[in-house]
């Protein structure tokens, strides 16, 4: 189908580097037959996925023929290099043919059973949510059994048509790939390689099921921290709506609902970011206290603490995300028009009193300190949010990701617990501060923070650490594993895991 002189290139880059080499088109400028050394891939389908590998695989060098019901009217969606043909001359050639079409329409491929008869199925395709849990098979089980004298593998399925065309370094990276032929494995993960994506090997084609699932998940991981900060954000919202705008209107008489969409939100964001940023803490320190008590690290945590352990990432971003949203509020906070009211208001309070000079030191100062300890609570948990990017952590070496995550974590933790201290200052001590007989939010939010800087505080201790230490090498109260701690444990504690 090809009419344009084009040259070879056998790397993955940009889609707009000419495709295939010039000694592909013969003296007539038509497509002449690739060279057998150039490797050839047969794609069934033309749709968005077809088009999408077709221009990838061209990129990486492969010779591709695709195979359409209508390749008249398919052809022109195709790069000029790929040779878009009826379904049977497109299967006859290549090894491995990548099957880009729906798993409804599987059975109409049967005709071509014949033609495709030891070669490499690769299939590519994805169930909705509903024909996942329709299906006891796979759709690539479903395809091997159709297809008895072929090779199935599944692979490419995690991949977008977009992610195709635009280069993986725009999106994921890794294929998983199963099948019951290493062989037939090997190969496509060489194809995938070429193509510049990463094979991930994920055994034989009983797993094709948990791969088809892969694109099913809707950001797993995140669904209990998100309920978890939603619910904390519900419930410090009630407590402050009732505090700051409930009260003053039952029983001063005065509207302050205006405060609803900013003022209530903004003091309820650092609540929930704190409390947040302290449930990442406090598994750890859970974790420390069980091992402490059972005097050896090899039994179980329960399943609760266990699952706790592994979502502090995701509690630490969403405490990271509050935390900037809370910056954010109080940099708008002097662009209300209710604020500009008050500032007039005082001011005419001011004049009327007769007092030209307002200044009070010691809120000043408050304010200054509270301000920069917010301001460095902020950039250390921004420091923390991105080394917790892959590409970022996969750059630290396990020493340092457990300095930032760990040491730089517990910094700014106790940097909000000074913000939030400073913002407070003698307000805990005062009776008019305690509306409706509920004291300050902040006093609230500072119970988990603070249980888990004691916490870690006593763990320091030397009759703590020292033991916790042995116990994360492998020594056991009751156990058969007794030993003595070498002299620098503070070696051991660096290299300790939790
Ligand atoms: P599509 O645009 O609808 O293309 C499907 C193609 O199937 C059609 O163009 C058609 O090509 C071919 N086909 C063969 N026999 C057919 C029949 N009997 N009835 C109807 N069509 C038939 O779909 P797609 O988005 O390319 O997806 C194709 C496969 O790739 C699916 O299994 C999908 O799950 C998988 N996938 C897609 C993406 C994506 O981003 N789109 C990502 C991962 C996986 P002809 O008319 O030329 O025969």
């Amino acid at each position: 189908m090809s009419h344009q002189p084009v040259v070879a290139t056998k790397t993955s880059g940009d889609m707009d580097k000419p495709l295939i080499s010039r000694h592909l088109v013969d003296s007539n400028s038509s497509l002449a037959e690739a060279p057998s050394e150039v490797p050839k891939a047969g794609i069934l389908g033309s749709g968005d996925f077809a088009r999408s590998l077709a221009t990838r695989l061209l990129g990486s060098g492969f010779s591709v023929v695709v195979g359409s019901r209508n390749p008249k009217r398919t052809a022109w969606l195709f790069p000029s290099a790929a040779h878009v043909t009826f379904q049977a001359e497109a299967v006859s050639s290549p090894e491995v043919i990548f099957v880009a079409v729906f798993r409804e329409h599987y059975s109409s491929l049967c005709g071509l059973s014949d033609q495709l008869a030891g070669k490499i199925l690769v299939d590519v395709s994805n169930p909705t949510e509903q024909e996942h849990l329709g299906h006891r098979e796979s759709n690539a089980e479903y395809l091997a059994s159709l297809f008895p004298n072929c090779t199935v593998v599944k692979a490419f399925n995690v991949i977008s048509a977009w992610t195709l065309l635009s280069g993986p370094r725009d999106g994921n990276r890794q294929v998983p790939i199963c099948s019951d032929q290493p062989e037939a494995k090997r190969a496509v993960s060489e194809m995938v390689h070429a193509m510049g994506f990463t094979p991930v090997d994920m055994g034989t084609l009983a797993s094709a099921r948990e791969v088809e699932a892969m694109p099913l998940r809707l950001l797993p991981g995140w669904k209990v921290p998100t309920l978890l900060a939603l619910g904390l954000f519900i419930c410090f919202y009630a407590y402050n709506f009732i505090r700051d705008v409930l009260q003053p209107y039952m029983q001063e008489g005065k509207n302050k609902f205006y405060k609803l969409p900013v003022s209530v939100v903004n003091t309820t964001l650092p609540c929930v970011a704190y409390v947040l940023l302290s449930l990442v803490y406090l598994p750890g320190v859970l974790a420390a206290a069980l091992q402490l008590r059972r005097g050896t690290k090899y039994h179980r945590f329960p399943d609760w603490l266990d699952h706790w352990l592994q979502h502090r990432k995701q509690i630490g971003l969403l405490s990271f995300f509050c935390a900037a949203l809370h910056a954010l509020y109080s940099f708008c906070l002097p662009l209300r028009r209710s604020h500009r009211y008050e500032l007039v208001n005082l001011a005419t309070e001011q004049v009327l009193a007769n007092k030209s000079h307002l200044w009070d030191e010691e809120e000043v100062w408050r304010m200054e300190i509270y301000l920069s300890l917010g301001v460095l609570a902020l950039g250390t948990l921004s420091l923390l949010a991105v080394t917790s990017l892959p590409s970022i952590a996969n750059s630290l070496n396990w020493r340092e990701f457990s300095f930032v995550q760990s040491t730089l974590g517990f910094v700014a933790l106790v940097l909000s617990t000074l913000h939030t201290l400073t913002y407070g200052w003698t307000r805990a001590f005062k009776e008019r501060h305690y509306k409706f007989y509920l004291p300050p939010t902040f006093t609230l939010t500072l119970l988990v923070p603070c249980v888990v800087i004691l916490a870690k505080g006593l763990f320091l201790l030397p009759c703590f650490s020292r033991r916790l230490a042995k116990i994360r090498r492998g020594w056991e109260k009751d156990g058969a594993v007794k030993f003595t701690l070498p002299a620098d444990h503070t070696l051991v504690e660096k290299t300790s895991l939790v």
